[in-house]
């Protein structure tokens, strides 16, 4: 059996399955929690969708977002955790743990830094997007493909391939997104529903952290940083500055693009992008963290200078 079949086969002999994917979670990691949860309802089971952090407002309007809890009951237990878009079971940020007794972990992700963590394990690299696995494990294993599951895989694609623009984007992506609207998911109102529901103190918190954007390593590194203060006179939460690290990534010239998000005095989040051969998952995971090859993060104790500091001169190295 495949690792794919095995998946399928696990989920159809399971009464109950709980979904769960990463902490921060963005577009691919919920899209995909639901679209699974909702297909597998569909499909007679119980099921219940779980993601331990907030979820950012331009996901709210996905179809089955009110289902989703921060904390796993208790009772009635869960046969069986299908983890989605997650590197290693810690970054779901302790969800399952006590939980996992007798239940079977399945592992459907598309990071190259999986730690296999499952009882069965469907590890994908070169897929784009969680959501394009999720899309063949419920094409392949049968299970229905409603309109609200669509638009929830469909979201999913989009974010993780930037809107089809990054090079994660095969035509195995294209394809899927394809059968996606055929099957009722309708691009402009998901794309409209991810990017217009920004707030005026987002924007001007964007104003200023952009007026500190610096750039170093010849112009091919550019960094951007969001300290707690800023955030606070703006009244945002960190999840609204997801996508701010765009802005140095697309300068022309940059290789390496980083955001320094200040969590606490002790504590600095870090987003890192890249541009082709340049590997950033590597960078990141000196520092503890992972992810892509062309998108990656981690988290660094201590203060943003010192973060500054030690990621940048690590940056600068791996350019050489
Ligand atoms: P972000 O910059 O937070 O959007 O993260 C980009 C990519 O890096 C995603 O695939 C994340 O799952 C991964 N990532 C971010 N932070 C970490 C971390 N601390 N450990 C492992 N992977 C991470
Ligand atoms: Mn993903």
């Amino acid at each position: 059996m495949s690792d794919l079949e095995q998946v399928i086969a696990a989920l159809r002999a399971a009464p109950s399955v709980a979904v769960v994917a990463h902490m921060n979670p963005e577009g691919d990691a919920i899209g995909s929690t639901l679209a699974a949860a909702l297909s597998l309802r569909d499909a007679g089971k119980s099921t219940g969708a779980f993601n331990v952090d907030p979820v950012p407002p331009g996901l709210q309007h996905l179809p089955g977002i009110s289902e989703l809890r921060r904390e796993l009951p208790r009772d009635p237990a869960f046969a069986c955790f299908l983890v989605v878009d997650t590197s290693d079971l810690d970054r779901t940020g302790g969800l399952i743990g006590a939980h996992r007794r007798d239940a079977v972990v399945l592992n459907v992700d598309h990071h190259s830094g999986n730690t296999r963590f499952g009882d069965a394990n469907w590890v994908e690299p070169t897929a784009s997007s969680a959501g394009e696995m999720v899309f063949r494990l419920l094409r392949e294993g049968g299970f229905p493909l409603s309109k609200a599951v669509a638009a929830n895989l469909y979201a999913a694609i989009l974010t993780d391939t930037g809107g089809f623009q990054y090079g994660n984007t095969t035509a195995e992506s294209l394809w899927a997104a394809a059968a996606l609207v055929e099957a009722g998911a309708m691009p402009e109102e998901i794309g409209q529903g991810l990017r217009a529901h920004r707030t005026l103190g987002e924007w001007r918190l964007l104003g200023e952290v952009l007026a500190g954007l610096q750039v170093g390593g010849g112009g091919r590194l550019a960094w951007i940083e969001v300290s707690s203060a800023a955030r606070q006179r703006a009244g945002v939460g960190l999840e609204v500055t997801e996508d701010f690290i765009e802005y140095p990534r697309n300068l022309a010239g940059v290789k390496i693009a980083v955001a320094f998000k200040e969590v606490s005095a002790d504590e600095v989040r870090v987003s890192l992008r890249s541009h082709g051969a340049v590997d950033v998952a590597g960078l990141a995971k000196v520092f503890g963290g992972g992810g892509h090859r062309n998108a990656a993060g981690c988290t660094v104790r201590g203060g943003i200078e010192e973060a500054k500091a030690r990621l940048l001169e690590a940056a600068e190295a791996l350019l050489g």
